[in-house]
């Protein structure tokens, strides 16, 4: 950290205390060359990547607008509202943990069809079908195929 006054390098913390709510680190520094004294502060930070669209254009994460595909897929499906907004809770802290600047928006789709994947295979496969676009009928196929597969259950076979 260089010094404000001198803009020497070198300078060394003659203390640091947290804040109260321990979101903040406060550090007392000192200047090695002009003696002066001056405070910074250490803070988390947390932000959403910009998302990255097809066409290369940027844009602000909107979580009203992840919110409007759920439902679109979801519409008239039997899945309580509370669900919703813990997948997109879910998918918000993911897209935070990842530390990046920058975010693919096919990436934040392929989230979704994980989360409505769980939540409901009809919806799924609805946002599946206008997301991938289905260029071919092989992927539409595989998809019905990946639903079919029986599901693998947690409790060993009865035999
Ligand atoms: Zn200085």
């Amino acid at each position: 950290m260089k010094c404000p006054f001198c803009n020497a390098d070198d300078t060394s913390v003659i203390d640091s205390r947290a804040s109260e709510e321990g979101d903040r680190i406060r550090r007392r520094r000192r200047c090695l060359t002009c003696d002066k004294r001056f405070t910074t502060y250490e803070t988390v930070e947390l932000r959403m990547p910009q998302v990255v669209k097809q066409d290369g254009n940027r844009a602000e994460f909107d979580r009203e607008k992840l919110l409007t595909s759920f439902m679109r897929a979801l519409h008239k499906r039997p899945v309580p509202t509370g669900d919703v907004d813990a997948a997109i809770d879910r998918i918000v802290q993911k897209l935070l943990s990842l530390g990046e600047r920058e975010i693919p928006s096919r990436k934040i789709g392929e989230m979704v069809m994980e989360e409505l994947y769980r939540l409901d295979k009809v919806a799924y496969i609805r946002f599946a079908s206008v997301y991938r676009s289905f260029q071919d009928a092989h992927d539409f196929h595989s998809v019905i195929k990946e639903l079919q597969r029986p599901q693998r259950s947690k409790e060993p076979k009865k035999s």
